[in-house]
């Protein structure tokens, strides 16, 4: 029996090795049309890997929800080429004009009033939708091939530490799915800030990236409150992605607010210690890494995923992370760092 391009796109989800694709005009073109006949396919962004399909299609968006075995009360951030793509499926306001201006293409996702071409399954069936402009020039351009809005969550199991490379989605998706396009390693590898902006004069943080509340506010003119599940009871249903536990290892991971030589000295040597940067007394200890040497906010958010990722196949035993200096993009390196290690 011969298989057609769109029934292998539909059945993905059979124990097919991914297939991973180098950005050529040739398999950028291949990649648009799969995702034109409703398959999906992993793509870089400079937040972190994406697991993409059509967003105008239930049945492909269904498929992200199984390929990463993700609640389906998660919803989904829909990226767009351009405004008109985001008139089309959201409703627009000065907030949206102001920030689209200032951080457009860029990492930052705006929860919008939903236009109903947009299917339950997208916003899990909520009245608003999450939309970003992705800055990455690889999926810029199969966004523009494909002439579609792409619905794309990080391309992992649920829970697990986001993807930073081609890699990395390999290792936990290659069996669930067919179509990696490599980008090479993802510029600030931390998902997208996301801020509800349905009311312009009252925008919320709802998760912190590397665009800042700080950022945000003085675009906006007015103060960005920071969500809190306790001050907003519509959180917890607006987005379990914000649950308190995710970006998880599978080893145990203790944050702490400092690291010291004399704590490296009193723990078991199969224990792994992460430093926010290089640290004087570090010498040739086995143990002791850094997410950057001299302590650059960007470098560290860059490395972070990828290290707990290498430590996570090691024989480690426990793995303690230093939390970054509580400013700007630090925040959000902590609240990552904060939900990795949550019980
Ligand atoms: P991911 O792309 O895996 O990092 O997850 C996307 C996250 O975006 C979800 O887990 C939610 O936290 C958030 N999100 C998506 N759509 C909405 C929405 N309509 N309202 C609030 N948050 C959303
Ligand atoms: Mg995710």
């Amino acid at each position: 029996m011969t298989v057609t391009v769109k029934d292998a796109a539909r059945r993905q989800t059979l124990t097919l090795s991914a297939q991973v694709y180098r950005g050529t005009p040739e398999n950028l073109r291949r990649l648009a049309r799969i995702l034109q006949r409703g398959g999906l396919v992993a793509v870089p962004t400079e937040t972190v890997y994406g697991l993409a399909a059509n967003a105008f299609d239930a049945a492909a968006c269904r498929q992200i929800f199984h390929a990463k075995r993700r609640p389906a009360n998660d919803p989904l951030i829909v990226h767009v080429a351009d405004l008109r793509m985001l008139a089309r499926i959201a409703e627009s306001n000065d907030a949206v004009t102001r920030l689209a201006h200032a951080f457009w293409p860029g990492p930052l996702t705006l929860v919008l009033p939903r236009n109903r071409v947009i299917p339950d399954v997208v916003t899990a069936g909520l009245s608003s939708v999450a939309v970003r402009m992705p800055a990455h020039p690889l999926l810029r351009r199969l966004l523009r091939l494909s002439g579609l809005p792409l619905a794309a969550p990080s391309a992992n199991p649920f829970g697990y530490v986001s993807p930073t490379t081609a890699a990395h989605v390999r290792d936990g998706l290659g069996s669930a799915i067919s179509h990696i396009l490599d980008g090479g390693p993802c510029r600030h590898g931390l998902e997208s800030t996301i801020v509800d902006v349905r009311d312009p004069r009252r925008p919320v943080l709802l998760r912190p990236g590397v665009i800042t509340a700080e950022q945000l506010t003085r675009v906006l003119g007015v103060p960005v409150r920071v969500g809190s599940r306790r001050r907003n009871p519509a959180i917890p249903a607006l987005a379990p992605g914000l649950m308190a536990r995710h970006y998880s290892p599978l080893r145990p991971l203790r944050t702490h607010r400092r690291i010291t030589a004399a704590m490296v000295a009193r723990a078991r040597t199969n224990e792994a210690w992460i430093c926010f940067r290089q640290p004087d007394w570090a010498g040739a200890a086995r143990n002791v890494f850094w997410l950057s040497t001299r302590g650059n906010v960007a470098a560290a958010g860059r490395r972070l995923f990828s290290l707990l990722r290498q430590l996570d196949h090691g024989d480690w035993t426990r793995l303690h992370a230093e939390l970054a200096p509580a400013n700007g993009p630090g925040l959000a390196i902590n609240d990552r760092l904060r939900r990795a290690a949550a019980k």
